[in-house]
């Protein structure tokens, strides 16, 4: 087993980490700049290095400082959360050519999925059923562009190779529009990922986000544990994940399920990772691979009764996983609400001071956060403040204790998107299950112009 594992991030995700080593009899090292100091992954730590000043690329991003952290801590893994360098491959790489181990896949395995255009031919060549689309990057010449979109059918969806975090796409209703989309694409995919790369695929009207979570070893297993649901989104970040999908069939999630470990299995995948389809007409879409843990790896985690960190840790030390396919029972249905510190109707940040804090508790509850009563939220990073979790024996009852916790939560001095999970945990639609990926979006629409009257 691992001894010593540097945790090479913060907020909860750092926690998450920690408490699965602690629990695991392995020690752990946080790493934090200046402005996170009094974070609760640093109290709690056996060990802390400040690794540099508040801006990101200055700590948490900069990877000379995390490798003397492990160096001088003496760690042997270093485990990266995610969001940061979680899907660096660069990052990988020197990890391991530093004699450390990374708690994820191989560098390779980053860089072929990282890139989407790489990793939709992977899956294609894996069986995996994917949105139809160009086949790989589009070309420079507009009238073969034209004739792709024509055979693709409009809408369509220009994305950036190297894109991620829902930045980098654009949607195209009219062939007018098209080039002008490409070039602006291509353009924004340059400055913002160094990578001008574009691709395109039909543009689904009112698919759900529906994503496969698994679990491999180094010694040929792969498993699925089932799927989560995250269509609720706003400007393509997940609000609300909730494990099973709502109508999705057993035969339905087996065979999707299998497609994914038998992928794994091919590319010789290490370690947790998640495929992410949309889902339309009973069909699934690959659209790509996240090759680390997911901020909504706790609802898969209620429902299966894995504890998917621990899982990292074992295959990272070159263990097999302690499951097969024929172990893994879903029971009963859970639910995650991202708690942010932000305005919940205008979405603007809102970092500062907890004055005060209660976070909800009983059967079937789970929290997962770094907040407490006197800590400061600095405002250089990501507004995730925690997540709260429920798992009720259906999803009535996930959903009635999800409604006691949100009414419990209470967090003053900042604001929180609470008030908007409150809402929606109440709003028939959502309660009915299964909307497509634009529902929150209209939804949101709607009360803003209820609230303009
Ligand atoms: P990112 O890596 O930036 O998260 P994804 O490829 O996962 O990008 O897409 C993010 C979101 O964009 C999806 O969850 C979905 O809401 C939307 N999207 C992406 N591709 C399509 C498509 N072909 N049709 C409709 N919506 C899409």
């Amino acid at each position: 087993m691992l001894n010593k594992v540097l945790i090479a991030n913060r907020g909860e995700i750092a926690l998450r980490v920690l408490r699965a080593c602690r629990e695991m009899g392995i020690a752990t090292v946080a790493v934090h700049s200046e402005a996170d100091r009094d974070s609760l992954h640093v109290k709690l730590a056996d060990e802390s290095v400040c690794i540099g000043p508040a801006p990101s690329p200055q700590s948490y991003l900069y990877i000379p400082s995390l490798i003397a952290a492990a160096e001088v801590t003496g760690a042997d893994g270093i485990h990266p959360g995610y969001g940061f360098l979680a899907e660096n491959a660069n990052f990988a790489e020197q990890v391991e050519n530093s004699g450390f181990i990374f708690i994820g896949p191989k560098a390779d395995t980053i860089r072929l999925m990282g890139d989407k255009v790489s990793a939709k031919h992977a899956m294609i060549a894996a069986g995996v059923p994917c949105v139809p689309g160009s086949d790989g990057a589009l070309p420079d010449n507009p009238d073969e562009i034209l004739k792709i979109a024509d055979k693709v059918g409009f809408p369509v969806i220009i994305k950036a190779s190297g894109g991620g975090g829902g930045r980098g796409m654009r949607v195209v209703e009219k062939k007018e529009d098209l080039l002008k989309a490409v070039e602006m694409t291509k353009a924004e995919a340059q400055a913002a990922f160094g990578n001008p790369m574009v691709y395109m695929e039909r543009f689904l009207q009112r698919p759900r986000h529906i994503e496969i979570q698994v679990l491999a070893d180094e010694h040929g297993n792969a498993i699925y544990l089932g799927e989560r649901d995250c269509s609720m989104q706003r400007r393509h970040q997940k609000i609300i994940e909730e494990a099973p999908a709502p109508f999705i069939t057993a035969e339905e999630r087996e065979k999707i399920g299998t497609a994914c470990t038998e992928a794994c299995k091919r590319i010789g995948y290490r370690g947790a990772g998640t495929f992410e389809f949309l889902y339309e007409n009973g069909e699934f879409f690959f659209i790509e691979m996240n090759t680390r843990v997911q901020v909504e790896h706790p609802v898969t985690e209620l429902i299966t009764g894995v504890d998917i960190v621990q899982e990292q840790l074992r295959v990272a030390a070159g263990l097999p996983l302690q499951y097969t396919q024929d172990d893994i029972v879903l029971e009963g249905h859970a639910f995650e609400c991202r708690i942010n510190a932000e305005d919940p109707y205008n979405f603007i940040p809102s970092p500062g001071l907890i004055e005060s804090c209660h976070l909800p508790g009983g059967l079937g509850v789970r929290v997962d956060s770094h907040i407490y009563q006197g800590y400061k939220i600095p405002p250089n990073y990501d507004s995730l403040i925690g997540k709260v979790c429920t798992l009720g024996k259906d999803r009535t009852q996930a959903a009635a204790k999800m409604r006691v916790a949100l009414a419990e939560l209470a967090i003053t001095g900042i604001k929180t998107n609470t008030p908007l999970h409150r809402d929606l945990f109440k709003d028939a639609g959502f309660l009915e299950g299964g909307m497509s990926i634009h529902y929150l979006e209209h939804w949101l629409q709607e009360r803003k112009e209820k609230l303009v009257k």
